[in-house]
């Protein structure tokens, strides 16, 4: 089973992908986890990745997408990708079907957990405390939100026409957000 986890910053994508991680037995594909191993090895291209990352702003479709097909492409991990920040942009979205298909994968569940961006300031603000990300302090987390609203809304249009298409009162307690995702995978 392929699973999406679509939403804002702060919606709790990380935490039900790791819900979804032992339930299915699969693997969490968080892009920002995959970054943020990239600049620990202090490479040319962890630099540009910190740079975009502290900022708010995405790193490039270049390197999200190599770095997304090399686990697509990787036979033990066939059929239990939970992604979790990606797509994130429509051109991403074209890619990852594209990498699907061509190894005749589909996706099928996006889960889009919805939520305001009072509620999110609020939980990125705990969140910083317990991880001490260098991205989650208040004005990267508005430029993070602006991104998303800009550049995510447009993955929105294109999968809620799609039937495995469902939205999730992100503002929920998590046990109530796993329940809800529970009944739909679980028929
Ligand atoms: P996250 O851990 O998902 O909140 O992502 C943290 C940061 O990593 C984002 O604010 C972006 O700068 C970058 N990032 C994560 N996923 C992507 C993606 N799919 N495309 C571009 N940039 C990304």
């Amino acid at each position: 089973m392929n699973i999406i986890l679509f939403g804002p910053p702060g919606a709790g994508k990380g935490t039900q992908a790791k819900y979804l991680v032992k339930k299915t037995n699969g693997f969490q594909i968080s892009t920002g986890d995959l970054l943020r191993n990239e600049i620990k090895k202090n490479s040319e291209t962890g630099k540009r990745i910190i740079e975009n990352m502290n900022d708010g702003k995405f790193v490039s479709d270049e390197i999200v997408n190599s770095l997304i097909e090399k686990i697509i492409s990787n036979p033990q991990k066939r059929e239990k990708l939970i992604f979790d920040g990606y797509p994130r942009s429509l051109s991403q979205a074209k890619n990852l079907e594209l990498l699907l298909s061509n190894s005749n994968q589909e996706i099928n569940f996006i889960f889009f957990l919805n939520v305001d961006k009072e509620t999110i300031i609020k939980r990125i603000e705990k969140r910083k405390i317990i991880e001490n990300r260098s991205d989650d302090d208040v004005n990267t987390i508005l430029k993070r939100y602006d991104t998303y609203m800009k550049t995510t809304k447009p993955v929105l249009n294109f999968y809620s026409k799609k039937p495995n298409f469902h939205e999730i009162d992100g503002a929920l307690e998590i046990d109530e957000i796993t329940n809800k995702i529970d009944a739909f995978i679980d028929v």
